[in-house]
């Protein structure tokens, strides 16, 4: 059954990345979701990429709601001016309440913190414990090696082709919202 997008959560860095061109996407796919009428759901932050998406959405026009935990909201500097701000107490809870209010996911360039995200969406999705598309907004080609990467797991046979087709992967952030839409879940990984 096809759900109805009308949140998406972005993972993205806290920090700008040493390129230009990254806070131009972060602008531009705030600026689309904003254009679709779909709310931001991230992280919480007013720094580095985080802080470039929440402010196209909310200059846009559009709805943002943030999840920060306590331990981040003076480090990460949570964001003043969201539409809604949602403390909570830890690093998992963070990521839990945005995979539950988002209806798909987006990974930006960014670090560790989010490569854990989009590796929680990914592995959520292969055991069913959400059926929503998730895909890699590629800038500059900033994934070219983990999509690699993901080809060499399935290729070793340690990724599944029905989830390795999964990963959607776009340069383009209207081209990535648009893929969204044809959708089609998984089914759950059997072993
Ligand atoms: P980064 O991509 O490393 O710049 O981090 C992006 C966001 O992910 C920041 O808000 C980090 O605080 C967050 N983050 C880092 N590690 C974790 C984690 N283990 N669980 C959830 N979020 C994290």
């Amino acid at each position: 059954m096809q759900m109805e997008l009308k949140s998406v959560a972005v993972y993205c860095g806290s920090s700008f990345g040493t390129s230009e061109v990254y806070r131009e996407a972060a602008v531009r796919l705030g600026q689309e979701l904003a254009e679709r009428g779909l709310t931001l759901i991230y992280g919480g932050a007013s720094v580095g990429l985080m802080g470039a998406v929440a402010d196209a959405v909310l200059e846009a026009g559009g709805s943002v709601t943030g999840v920060i935990p306590t331990l981040l909201e003076a480090r990460e500097i949570s964001h003043r001016n969201l539409t809604e701000l949602i403390v909570v107490d830890s690093m998992h809870e963070r990521k839990r309440t945005m995979i539950e209010r988002a209806d798909g996911f987006i990974a930006l360039p960014g670090g560790p913190g989010t490569m854990e995200e989009l590796f929680e969406v990914m592995t959520w999705s292969q055991i069913g414990l959400h059926q929503k598309p998730f895909g890699l907004l590629n800038i500059n080609g900033y994934y070219d090696q983990l999509i690699q990467f993901f080809d060499h797991m399935n290729k070793e046979g340690f990724y599944k082709d029905e989830y390795r087709e999964n990963v959607l992967v776009s340069s383009d952030p209207a081209s990535l919202l648009n893929t969204f839409a044809t959708y089609h879940a998984p089914g759950v990984k059997t072993y």
